[in-house]
């Protein structure tokens, strides 16, 4: 393959070792195993998802004659069976949409949205203490309604082939037959026990019975599930938020609620109201290529476009002397993309999000204006862009978190999906309702509604919809999809989406390098490598580099779960990160 590098210092010299990853809470899906096989698959259609059984499900509804749509509806009920620690129908999501015969680009929300009912302070004790995080996620209080099944729904209204109820006829009889739990699976229940499930009688007696881990050999069943599945598929989505489905996930919240009568929770009235939002991607030009993404309630498309913006600029200007190497670049423009969105993003139903402003040219240049050659800038301010002129709020302090999961296909007639879906972190809330996991994505919002009288942009309010970091991508060149792409790893999303594009466009990389690619983040006051990555490396040390230019350097494992499919000399190619359990097929 032909490498063009656009640095006089390349990526290419700090490529990847084979990775191992870690369990904690911290990056709670990380996989224990050294797997270090990627599972990449060409052809005239693609599909990448975090699970094997859940690509088999989409490929299959491809090879029925299914649209793009349809195999997104496949492997995400296949993945609420065998991927419950990261997405379900008890969730949220974000799908980028392209039509290929209408040459359009949607973007439909389907993120969780708080209740009418909820209280402003829901995350503040009664002696006006932040709740800690950990608690909060077990909370009914973080249970936000779930629009998983409902973005299903619209999807396949607008962009489905197949009947409704085909796009589920794997996932029920996985869920009622059983499947052998994957290594990944059982590590997620270990790791959601320890973070707490003495709340969830319906989690221990599902997913321990007896106390202990569901056999590694034996098929596991979820037959309530199957039931809320078969519902879902033969009733349509009427049961799910007016129905069977909605009254069981009434009767089940009523049921805990009467422990704890002071907690409020999602109502029926909140599940009858809620709403798909149609959103406007967010586009902007990287060198050739015009990369799309979502936008608000998600910050992560906006900074990837901000990231990129700047680094494109920088990039640009030739100052690659001995000690600047574009890992400087890399991580001054992740930060300061970051600062911009912990404050100005937020559900702009609530306040707006001066967001053309955010991704103008002319603000990109100041941005990389303020950022130095010669060193780095700990805790960057947020900048000022057009539109928040009478906007005078405060930056949301920052949590990371874990629960989801991307895929995307590419169907035969060249339609593209790509798709994040959550339920916030492992197990989300670890609520059940109908063998269903039940999200805490309201943790998302910010704890504090102020600071000093100054409102944070992402605050709590009634029908509002958390800030979330995950960024589907679909890149285009002369107005045609040429890549796409997308990863958990709540507020790292972003920062993994730009390493991964800068692999794939700028060094041409295929996405089986470019999912091996060691990755950089960054926090406010200091920069993170990739545990294994060669960074030492004598004839080009990025870590002495990095040090020079002022980084205080952290080593720490990562847990992306890049999901990816490019089209290169008239095929498109698909690889799955390999630090989770993801698979590639195709048809060729
Ligand atoms: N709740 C996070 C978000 O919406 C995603 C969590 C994850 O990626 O694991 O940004």
């Amino acid at each position: 393959m032909e490498i063009y590098n656009p640095f006089k210092l390349g990526l290419l010299l700090t490529l990847p070792l084979p990775f191992i990853a870690q369990v904690n809470w911290k990056s709670p899906e990380s996989i224990g195993a050294k797997n270090t096989n990627v599972s990449s698959a060409s052809g005239r259609a693609v599909v990448v998802t975090a699970n094997p059984l859940a690509s088999d499900a989409a490929l299959s509804s491809l090879e029925q004659g299914g649209s793009a749509m349809d195999a997104v509806i496949s492997a995400q009920a296949v993945l609420s069976v065998v991927e419950p620690q990261s997405s379900g129908l008890g969730g949220g999501s974000f799908l980028l949409y392209w039509d290929q015969k209408k040459k359009s680009l949607s973007a439909l929300d389907g993120r969780e949205s708080a209740s009418a009912q909820i209280k402003e302070n829901v995350w503040i004790t009664s002696d006006g203490k932040k709740v800690p995080w950990l608690k909060a996620t077990e909370s009914l209080s973080a249970i936000g309604v779930p629009g998983t099944a409902a973005l299903l729904w619209e999807g396949h209204r607008q962009f489905g082939r197949l009947p409704w109820e085909d796009n589920f006829k794997r996932s029920i009889q996985l869920a009622q037959e059983g499947f052998i739990p994957s290594p990944r699976l059982l590590k997620s229940i270990t790791l959601a026990k320890k973070i707490g499930i003495n709340h969830s009688p319906e989690f221990k007696s599902l997913y321990l019975p007896n106390g202990s881990l569901p056999p590694k050999n034996i098929p596991f069943r979820n037959k309530k599930l199957a039931s809320t599945l078969s519902l879902l598929a033969k009733r349509g989505i009427h049961t799910f938020y007016h129905g069977e489905v909605a009254n069981t996930l009434l009767t089940d919240l009523t049921l805990q609620q009467n422990k704890n009568k002071a907690v409020q929770t999602i109502t029926s009235e909140d599940l009858a109201n809620y709403k798909v939002q149609k959103r406007n991607p967010v586009c902007k030009k990287y060198r050739p290529w015009q990369i799309c993404s979502f936008p608000p309630p998600s910050g992560g498309g906006v900074a990837v476009l901000q990231a990129l913006g700047t680094y494109e600029l920088l990039s640009k200007k030739n100052w690659f002397s001995k000690n600047i190497t574009h890992w400087h670049l890399l991580a001054e423009s992740l930060r300061f993309a970051d600062a911009d969105r912990s404050h100005w993003i937020g559900d702009p139903i609530d306040l707006p999000v001066p967001l053309k402003g955010l991704l103008e040219n002319s603000y990109i240049k100041k941005r990389a204006k303020a950022i130095r050659a010669s060193n780095t800038t700990l805790r960057p301010l947020p900048g000022k862009p057009k539109g928040s002129e009478f906007l005078d709020l405060a930056s949301q302090p920052r949590t990371i978190d874990g629960g989801t999961t991307h895929l995307v296909v590419v169907d035969l007639d060249g339609n593209v999906a790509s798709y994040t879906s959550s339920i916030e972190t492992v197990f989300g809330s670890r609520h059940l309702s109908g063998g269903m996991v039940l999200n805490n994505q309201l943790t998302d919002f910010s704890f504090l509604s102020d600071v000093s009288g100054k409102p944070i942009a992402n605050r709590i309010k009634p029908n509002k919809r958390p800030m979330s970091s995950m960024s589907p991508v679909i890149v285009f060149r002369h107005g045609r999809p040429v890549l796409a792409m997308g990863s958990p790893g709540g507020w790292l999303i972003p920062h993994y989406i730009t390493n991964a594009l800068i692999g794939a466009l700028d060094l041409k990389l295929s996405p089986k390098e470019v999912v091996n690619q060691k990755l950089l983040s960054v926090r406010p006051n200091y920069t993170v490598l990739e545990k294994g990555g060669n960074w030492s490396n004598p004839k080009n040390n990025i870590h002495n580099k990095l040090k020079s230019l002022g980084h205080s350097i952290k080593y720490n494992r990562f847990s992306s779960g890049l999901a990816i499919i490019k089209w290169h000399k008239g095929s498109w190619h698909g690889a799955a990160d390999p630090r989770r359990e993801g698979k590639a097929a195709s048809i060729k």
